[in-house]
């Protein structure tokens, strides 16, 4: 891991943070000449610094800095046209089934979604139109483990590009551009970010021509991450492994809770870490850790629902990644945009708890989530 993320060289004052440029013009030397900064929606010094930040932990050459995730995903399904079909993850975030069942098929942009994390299913559903891949692993919130290099072998047989959100892992245990992937997306609203405090999207890549056409979008649609949440999110980054690692093993230290004691409570744990879950071999091979999200499905739907007026340390809220830990209700929130039908087959049910675990001290988390379940009936 890199340590040192956005620490500048300052020839005038020797500062060690990178400064907040915010500035939205810049002074021209003359005519036909730039600082290499005219107009702050094309390029912002603290923004690009950010940038490079992402791109390097990625192991990827370019990086860009969107205002949101969905604004990230916005512009990278903005690389296809009318008639083009896209393949995606089922069991993924609602936001980004919503973009593409609601928006961008008023623009005749095809999309199918299925259980990439078995290859039968995706060899099944692809078409000749199909131009690209987007994949969530783990998936949200299942869990389910995709694997990576085989998608990437078919998306190059067929001349797709094959596009991972690494929202859930982080670049701290998954960096899927070393397996060859074009386009890797996070919302940097989550572990990136890391303090529930911000929203943002970043998109890296390895490819310069790929990289001229998310610039050229980026630019001419004006999503660009504001100067200062370029520094806040540049400032996150830097403690981003210390966070993961201590919510990683809180949440390693739960899971082994839900599958003893609150198994009276618990009929499912899903975190990739558990040994019995499928593809536990894949998983492996291409992350380095099992990060901190777990989802839980309660015995009844009546436990998961009256837990949520009980718990004190978690807070019943969307959203993930955070130093707080969060509990949601899927079926009832993030996922609330999937048709109903399609949710009950896939699972996401109002029994189904998804956890973000926190820095918080382990023991109190564990006698929340214990004391919650005893006062419920
Ligand atoms: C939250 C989330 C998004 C959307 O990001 P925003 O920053 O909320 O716009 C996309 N993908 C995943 C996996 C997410 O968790």
């Amino acid at each position: 891991m890199i340590t040192q993320l956005g620490v500048i060289k300052d020839e005038q004052y020797g500062a060690i943070s990178t400064p907040i440029y915010h500035s939205a013009t810049f002074r021209h030397p003359g005519v036909g000449q730039s600082t290499g900064f005219d107009y702050s929606r094309t390029s912002n010094p603290t923004r690009k610094e950010l940038e490079a930040a992402v791109a390097k932990i990625e192991n990827g050459n370019y990086g860009f800095a969107f205002p949101t995730g969905m604004a990230a995903l916005t512009a990278i399904f903005g690389l296809f046209k009318k008639g083009d079909h896209i393949i995606l993850s089922e069991d993924l975030y609602g936001g980004t089934y919503r973009l593409l069942r609601q928006y961008f098929s008023t623009f005749e942009i095809e999309s199918d979604f299925v259980d990439t994390s078995d290859i039968s299913q995706l060899e099944q559903c692809w078409q000749t139109h199909t131009k690209a891949l987007l994949i969530e692993t783990p998936s949200n919130p299942l869990m389910k483990i995709t694997d990576i290099k085989k998608c990437v072998e078919i998306c190059k047989q067929n001349d797709a590009l094959c596009i991972v959100d690494n929202t859930f892992l982080t670049p701290y245990y998954q960096n899927p551009l070393d397996f060859q992937v074009d386009i890797v997306i996070h919302s940097g609203t989550k572990y990136l970010a890391g303090h529930n405090d911000l929203l943002a999207g970043v998109v890296i890549v390895n490819d310069q021509d790929l990289a001229t056409r998310i610039g050229f979008i980026q630019n001419t649609t004006g999503s660009v991450l504001s100067p200062g949440d370029s520094w806040l999110l540049l400032r996150s980054l830097k403690t981003l492994g210390l966070r993961i690692e201590r919510q990683q093993s809180n949440a390693k230290r739960i899971v082994e809770w839900a599958e003893s004691e609150g198994s009276q409570w618990i009929d499912t744990v899903y975190y990739p870490g558990a040994r019995e879950s499928q593809n536990y071999h894949i998983h492996t091979q291409q992350s380095s850790g099992d990060g901190a999200m777990i989802s839980l499905r309660l015995k009844t739907s009546e436990l998961a629902i009256e837990l949520l007026s009980h718990i004190q340390i978690f807070s019943f809220a969307e959203s993930l990644g955070g130093v707080e830990s969060l509990i949601t209700l899927p079926a009832r929130q993030t996922h609330a945009d999937i048709p109903e039908e399609y949710r009950l087959r896939l699972g996401i049910t109002d029994d189904l708890l998804r956890l973000s675990i926190g820095i918080e001290d382990a023991e109190d988390l564990i006698n929340d989530l214990h004391q919650s379940l005893t006062k419920c009936k």
